[in-house]
């Protein structure tokens, strides 16, 4: 057990999964996440629970959110290529 493991469970114990937020909050999960001690030292399996699947989840958002901004960026990219080959196009049948 290292000094970061009491720090996790003073921390836990002092304020609870709930009331931790922000940079503690993160720092807390990022332990827990490579600790299996401190994981085991939550009482409460739904704050367990918890504390490990939001790292997961907010992982995979990114990865969902990255697909959506390429999906979005291809499909702006493409509409601007046919609106200038049409411009293109109408320009060249006005003559
Ligand atoms: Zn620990």
């Amino acid at each position: 057990m290292s000094k970061y493991c009491m720090m996790v469970r003073d921390l836990i114990d002092y304020y609870g999964i709930e009331g931790l937020e922000g940079e503690t909050l993160a720092w807390v999960k990022g332990h827990i996440s490579a600790c299996d001690e401190c994981k085991n030292y939550i009482p409460d399996e739904k704050a367990k629970k918890l504390m490990t699947e939001v790292d997961v989840l907010s992982e995979k958002d990114k990865k969902l959110i990255k697909k959506v901004r390429l999906v979005f960026y291809l499909g702006c990219s493409f509409v601007g290529v046919f609106l200038l080959w049409i411009s293109l196009w109408s320009i060249l049948w006005s003559k």
